[in-house]
């Protein structure tokens, strides 16, 4: 796999000054870091908003190194159901927030779930090939629905009122551009919807802690050169910083513990706590423009 390494100057979300927060390899770390070969890039922090983020930033040559095509057999019969409570929670607030919300456009669609999960005029994009042709296929998504296009080369009229990123924007190299980008297709009073990692969670934390006592600089945060390839992890203050920014504000936050790989008693002990300390896995948040 062969990477240019971009140097950033500052906080994408804020623009603020970053600090050193550790180092990532560029493969699992394991429990024994020092044991583990590979390169490594410096995690940073945002002084003001708590943004994780790599520095340098290594983009690879081609995308497809990165989301290239799943084997045959993750095609599971299992991969194509729609469980009932898809998404079912984040429409009933989306639907309190932009009350009348016709058109809905759902960035990283993959198969098109989603898309068919809501009782909206759905759209979407959808970058890998695979994923697209099963939408089609499979899923009875519409050709005329769905884009087959990186974020970044899709463009659209200002006509939705709802548009969401469910667990896109840790990957894309410039969130504060793909915001402002999605802001110029929301109808006036839409609401952008995001999901992403926080930068607070407690896992992390507790992991980070365990390789300081053992006296390495590695964190566990984000994973620009690996699977699952995440380049940021966020807090709700990034998001309100970017709005003074970009022209938006946050209508409303969730977060959620996520299901941490420490074994189900462990997660389950420490769910509460993450809910009570805001220290859990996800954020949800919801953006609008500012009145
Ligand atoms: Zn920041």
């Amino acid at each position: 796999m062969k990477y240019t390494f971009h140097n950033v100057d500052a906080c994408n979300m804020c623009g603020g000054e970053g600090r050193i927060w550790g180092r990532r390899l560029s493969t699992s770390q394991g429990l024994r870091p020092r044991k583990r070969i590979g390169i490594s890039t410096t995690v940073m922090r945002c002084r003001t908003c708590a943004l994780i983020y790599s520095n340098p930033l290594p983009i690879p040559e081609s995308i497809s190194d990165h989301y290239s095509l799943p084997p045959e057999d993750y095609w599971h019969e299992d991969y194509f159901q729609i469980s009932d409570d898809l998404f079912r929670d984040q429409l009933a607030r989306l639907k309190e927030l932009v009350p009348g919300a016709k058109t809905f456009l759902d960035i990283g669609a993959g198969i098109g779930k989603t898309m068919r999960a809501v009782d909206l005029d759905a759209y979407g994009i959808e970058a890998s090939e695979p994923f697209y042709e099963r939408a089609i296929s499979r899923m009875g998504i519409s050709p005329d629905r769905l884009k087959l296009s990186s974020f970044e080369d899709a463009d659209y009229p200002q006509m939705f009122d709802i548009i969401s990123f469910g667990v896109v924007l840790e990957h894309l190299y410039d969130p504060s551009a793909a915001i402002e980008k999605a802001l110029t297709w929301l109808n006036p009073g839409g609401i952008i919807h995001i999901e992403v990692p926080s930068s607070a969670y407690l896992i992390s934390r507790l992991m980070n802690l365990y390789f300081w006592l053992a006296r390495t600089d590695m964190v566990v945060n984000i994973s620009p050169m690996h699977v699952p390839f995440h380049l940021y992890e966020f807090t709700e203050r990034s998001f309100e910083l970017n709005g003074e920014r970009l022209g938006y504000e946050v209508a409303r936050v969730d977060r959620y513990p996520g299901t941490p790989p420490i074994g189900t008693r462990i997660a389950s002990m420490l769910s509460p706590l993450m809910t009570m300390t805001k220290t859990g896995m996800g954020l949800i948040v919801y953006l609008r423009q500012a009145s």
